[in-house]
């Protein structure tokens, strides 16, 4: 089987295709054929040596395909099962996993980072690493949607977002799940002010359903969200970027959500954050029942699968290239149908 490996941190060229033997699996695995696998912030900042990432390492975290091997009687999917994979592995037995704090477990180990990941033909991981495809979705779209969108939820609820509060949503070019909170926001009731840095974001967000929008870099987003929002400021703030703009768009008790580890550090404006009463959130992985809610959404119609620009394997290059501008409502996603 054919696979990516990064044997060390630099531009896409860094990127190799290489032929491996296909997975064996442990008791209690399956092993996935990937059908497709999509590229987002998170694995170009593997390549670039932004994460601790022991090399050399399989990149590819957002993934699905077909359960084609089992190795435990008792698996609950089987072989043809239409699976996506959940972008990180933990014990399954613990108390954290046991709450749903998957990160806190001993065992927990994140797909492309710290376990090699799903830029594969074949992957063997243990079955509670898996839920059923949202049957509506192709591969390509599944890998590109479901993953950003649980992300999205994940840390929407940690936010206790309220319908009727104010999100502003700070869309980057490279950023997934910024867009994807976009559509749960408004689904949950929300208004949302969507920050966009090109035209197409911005009109993107207008198709769906954002309450105001604003071309970042021509307007003065602090005033603008004070403006939008009558002096008050934003309830809850998204941002792909960890700008700490932010802290002067917020309204009282506002709950900041950063995305992103990209960026050495940033400096946080304490004052303000005691003054106002702010929560300032680091988005984790989502967990197992988060994946199946954002699988719920996308089953239903109610939130629409982003555009996906395809690349065979061989073109790991392009794609990467690809990624590093694909906006916040187009995924670059690796298919490999023959797997
Ligand atoms: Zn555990």
């Amino acid at each position: 089987m054919k696979r990516i490996v990064l044997r060390r941190f630099g531009g896409p060229q860094v990127l190799e295709v290489e032929t491996a033997s296909a997975p064996d699996p442990a008791p209690g695995e399956v092993v996935v054929a990937v059908r497709a696998c999509a590229l987002g912030e998170r694995d170009l900042q593997v390549r670039e040596g932004n994460l601790p990432v022991e090399l050399p390492r399989v990149p590819g975290r957002e993934a699905c395909g077909v359960v084609v091997q089992s190795c435990s009687p008792a698996v609950s999917f089987c072989e043809g099962d239409e699976v996506v994979l959940l972008p990180a592995l933990s014990c399954g037995a613990c108390l954290f996993c046991a709450l749903g704090r998957d990160r806190a477990c001993a065992r927990y180990r994140r797909l492309g980072i710290d376990h090699d990941g799903a830029l594969t033909e074949r992957l063997a991981v243990p079955e509670r690493a898996l839920v059923l495809k949202p049957q509506g979705l192709t591969h390509a779209e599944a890998a590109a949607s479901v993953l950003s969108l649980a992300c999205a939820h994940e840390i929407l609820m940690r936010a206790k977002l309220r319908p009727q509060e104010t999100v502003l949503i700070m869309l980057r070019r490279t950023d997934a799940v910024a867009g994807a909170a976009l559509q749960l926001a408004r689904l949950l009731g929300a208004r949302v002010i969507a920050a966009a840095e090109d035209d197409e974001d911005v009109q993107i967000a207008q198709s769906l359903g954002a309450w105001n929008t604003i071309k970042v870099r021509q307007a003065d987003l602090m005033d603008e969200v004070r403006k939008i929002t009558v002096r008050r400021g934003a309830d809850v703030v998204v941002d792909a970027a960890n700008d700490p703009v932010v802290f002067g768009c917020v309204a009282p008790c506002a709950r900041i959500a950063w995305l992103s580890g990209r960026g050495e550090s940033c400096t946080v404006d304490a004052r303000r954050l005691v003054d106002l009463g702010l929560t300032l959130l680091g988005a984790g992985e989502p967990s197992r029942a988060q994946v199946l809610e954002a699988t719920g959404f996308l089953d239903r119609g109610d939130i629409d699968a982003p555009r996906v620009h395809s690349f065979p394997m061989e073109r790991i290059i392009q794609a990467q290239r690809a990624a590093e501008s694909a906006g916040a409502f187009r995924r670059v996603v690796v298919e490999n149908p023959d797997a």
